[in-house]
């Protein structure tokens, strides 16, 4: 069970100063700063997902990398701008997600095709369009009176269609990469009906799109109608799913790869569960900057808070974690400290419960990853990208040294029960 990380340009910049906040003057962004594969000494991750959304852009939306860097990506290839291991593999795909609202994929086969081979990756997913509605209860539709919306089978259609010309001109050039289809679906059957199809135009490895918003139950249930229409050769890919909970369940079922930012968003965009323990999660302690936070500021500005306060709960705050690292601050205290500083920043949920577990466990210690050792108590600051990210990285660590055991597990259990 392979995980793919997919890349958005998060990097962190080792010579930020965690006590000072500065920054190397001679440092260069694309040169200087670390992907999360080079800050372990191990990657956390065993290939990387790159969508051409991101790159270049699809449609209407535009990427997240600069002219300059799409240059340079092109020029150099995936594996070299992305300073990949030695290895790894690079799986590239369009990034529906971006143009899900459009009538239809503003990429055309041949793009892809283009972006796919003049950058060098090693596996290439079909153009596909996701489909925007889950109903299992579809599948059991009375004879003659059809329920599925329309647009519902024009988006299979279209993604079937597209995945044939795209596998027939993979074939037909010969090309340096392994495709991948991808199977939309609103139902069980639905998927499964996809999945027969694009074994039948060739592919033997394929992807399962549209699955990030459906409950682990649901993905069980459409593996369950995908995988007896298997062929011995076939092996599927769950695009933005990482339930761990349950890989063992999919690699049962012919899953052999899933891909997922999660680990890393979870850090820094939800208001909970933000650091990985290893048996739960923490939420991260929050210590917004005064000049960036926009809410601190409009208080100050309003008169409603003084800037000086600010600055100086601020300051204190940061001050009394670090000493709380170092056992020279009592815990009751520094939760007083961080509750009187959320109350002048207008924080709406109340931490108090979540600070005392986290500060109670200090799970950062127990942690052997780089990031929890070289920076200590930094990691739980909720505070600006270079913490944020780090913690994001913390986690995906954690995620591959869990999947790495269940792994093992699989591994260990599959001759059992050939016997
Ligand atoms: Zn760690």
């Amino acid at each position: 069970m392979q995980f793919f990380f997919p890349d958005s340009q998060d990097l962190v910049d080792p010579s930020f100063d965690f006590e000072t906040e500065k920054r190397s003057e001679t440092r260069i962004r694309q040169r200087d700063d670390l992907y999360a594969h080079e800050v372990f000494v191990k990657p956390p991750y065993d290939g990387m997902l790159v969508s051409k959304a991101i790159v270049e852009g699809t449609g209407a939306s535009t990427g997240r990398y600069t002219l300059g860097q799409q240059r340079r990506f092109s020029v150099e290839g995936v594996k070299e701008f992305l300073r990949i291991p030695k290895g790894m593999k690079v799986m590239g795909d369009c990034g529906a997600f971006t143009y899900v609202k459009e009538p239809t994929p503003p990429v055309s086969v041949d793009d892809v095709i283009r972006f796919y081979v003049d950058a060098g990756f090693d596996i290439g997913a079909s153009v596909d369009h996701i489909i925007l509605a889950y109903k299992p209860e579809w599948d059991f539709n009375i004879p003659g009176i059809d329920t599925v919306p329309e647009d519902c089978r024009q988006r299979q259609e279209l993604t079937l269609e597209l995945a044939r010309e795209f596998i027939g001109k993979c074939r037909k050039g010969k090309l340096p990469f392994e495709p991948l289809g991808i199977a939309q679906g609103w139902s069980p059957k639905s998927y499964a009906r996809a999945v027969s199809a694009l074994q039948k135009m060739g592919f033997s490895y394929i992807a399962l799109g549209g699955m990030v918003p459906l409950k682990s139950v649901e993905i069980l249930q459409v593996l369950e109608a995908v995988s007896p229409r298997l062929s011995g050769s076939t092996r599927l890919h769950l695009f933005g799913v990482s339930r761990l909970d349950h890989i063992e369940e999919f690699s049962k079922r012919g899953v052999v790869s899933f891909d997922s930012t999660s680990p890393l968003t979870q850090a820094f965009k939800e208001d909970h569960d933000n650091y990985y323990g290893t048996d739960r999660r923490y939420s991260a302690i929050r210590v917004p900057q005064v000049d960036v936070n926009v809410q601190l500021k409009n208080r100050i500005l309003s008169g409603e808070v003084k800037q000086g306060d600010a600055f100086r709960l601020e300051s204190g705050c940061l001050e009394a974690l670090q000493l709380f690292d170092k056992k020279r601050y009592q815990r009751e205290r520094l939760i007083e400290l961080l509750i009187e500083y959320q109350h002048l920043y207008g924080g709406k949920r109340n931490y108090a419960a979540e600070y005392d577990e986290i500060l109670r466990d200090k799970p950062w210690k127990e942690c052997k990853c780089e990031v929890c050792q070289t920076i200590g108590i930094h990691v739980v600051i909720f505070r600006g990208a270079e913490r944020n990210r780090r913690r994001g990285f913390h986690n995906v660590f954690v995620t591959h040294q869990r999947l790495k055991k269940i792994r093992s597990k699989i591994t260990r259990s599959t001759p059992s029960q050939e016997n």
